[in-house]
């Protein structure tokens, strides 16, 4: 019994809990299992869209934390490979069954800090940085890693990072994006709009 794609859709409008999914990056956040570090759905979304996966092209991501820009690196292109470093167990754990659940456990997680982890790794396409570009020689070993036409974003939350990467973009260039972004919530009896910490993000081919 062979439905046409009409119907399918229609059925699928009609169920009341059927899971409607972007086909772009920016999954939803809760269908990642996370303790809160996860790079938040509007802001994945655009970091995503600044990493430019292609078809075949390796990502490092640093900072693995729940795994979703490596996922969404994946997903974006069935060849696409992906390592995430990770120093938290329990993060790494989270990342791995995001990975399985999600359709990609290929995602290749390493447990480990940078730099050090990030040494005899295959040369990547393009890195991400959601974590540990405060710590000394991160943001060295990366752009030393890094192919001439590599793509490198790096997000930033706290003051002192925002200042290394407004440092980095003055000396080799690139773009600085600051992205705030608020969600409407319960305030009492209404509602208002909640702001989640702006995002600091320098993007720079190399
Ligand atoms: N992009 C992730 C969230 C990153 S939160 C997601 O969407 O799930 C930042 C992460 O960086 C944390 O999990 C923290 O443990 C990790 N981290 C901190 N210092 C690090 C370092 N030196 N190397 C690698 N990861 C580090």
């Amino acid at each position: 019994d062979i439905q046409s794609p009409v119907a399918v859709a229609i059925e699928a409008i009609a169920t009341p809990s059927a899971l409607i999914l972007p086909r772009t990056a920016g999954l939803p956040d809760d269908l990642f299992q996370h303790d809160g570090q996860l790079t938040k759905r509007e802001i994945r979304a655009i970091t995503l869209s600044t990493l430019a996966p292609r078809g075949g092209e390796l990502l490092w991501d640093i900072g693995a934390g729940s795994g979703s820009i490596g996922i969404e690196w994946l997903l974006a292109h069935p060849t696409n490979w992906a390592i995430g470093i990770e120093p938290r167990e329990d993060r790494l754990a989270n990342a791995r069954f995001n990975a399985a659940s999600l359709g990609v456990p290929h995602l290749d997680l390493r447990l480990g800090s940078a730099p050090e982890a990030l040494q005899d790794l295959p040369t990547p396409d393009a890195i991400f940085i959601g974590g540990g570009a405060s710590r000394d020689g991160v943001l060295d070993a990366v752009w030393q890693a890094l192919p001439a036409g590599g793509r490198l974003v790096v997000n930033a939350v706290t003051l002192e990072t925002e200042a290394e990467l407004i440092a980095r973009q003055a000396r080799h260039g690139g773009s600085l994006l600051r992205l705030s972004v608020e969600r409407a919530g319960p305030v009492g009896g209404m509602t208002g709009w909640r702001a989640a910490m702006p995002v600091v993000q320098w993007s720079v081919v190399k």
